[in-house]
């Protein structure tokens, strides 16, 4: 676990009522971020009991409509989700394993909204995921069929 998560203010300041159910599945993301919901049920479960899987999918729909949590979906990849929202930082996921990490944004900068033709937009995000091999992937022995 990292960290605590006040679920209970995060879920009355997005106006949202406060369920059990609501406050396992954001401490779970938390506790796991970028997890799969697969991930995400076990951690429910292992905190407090019996969930179904629809619960969990509702309660995820619900805090990503509200942004307490954010979906990721890199291409290739089953939904991810995440607790660390409103600060647009992008994701590197690893080819081999699926691992995703955080990268954060250029501080003070937006290097990545400068397009070279915005084509008359006002653009005010770039979606970008980095691709590449985990540390643990590009230290592992090649083998012939994997
Ligand atoms: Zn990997
Ligand atoms: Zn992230």
């Amino acid at each position: 676990m990292q960290g605590t998560v006040d679920g209970e203010a995060l879920l009355r300041g997005a106006s949202l009522r406060v369920t059990r159910q609501r406050l396992a599945v954001l401490s779970a993301v938390h506790a796991h971020p970028h997890a799969d919901t697969d991930t995400i049920i076990s951690a429910v479960r292992a905190e407090s009991g019996a969930v179904s899987h629809q619960a969990v999918y509702d309660v995820l729909r619900a805090l990503t409509a509200a942004g307490l949590l954010r979906r990721i979906e890199p291409q290739g990849s089953v939904p991810r989700y995440e607790a660390r929202v409103g600060d647009n930082h992008h994701h590197v996921v690893c080819r081999t394993c699926g691992l995703v990490a955080d990268v954060d944004c250029a501080v003070g900068d937006t290097p990545c909204l400068t397009a070279s033709d915005d084509n008359g937009f006002v653009i005010d995000e770039a979606e970008v995921v980095y691709w590449g091999v985990c540390p643990d992937c590009s230290t592992r022995p090649v083998t012939e069929n994997a």
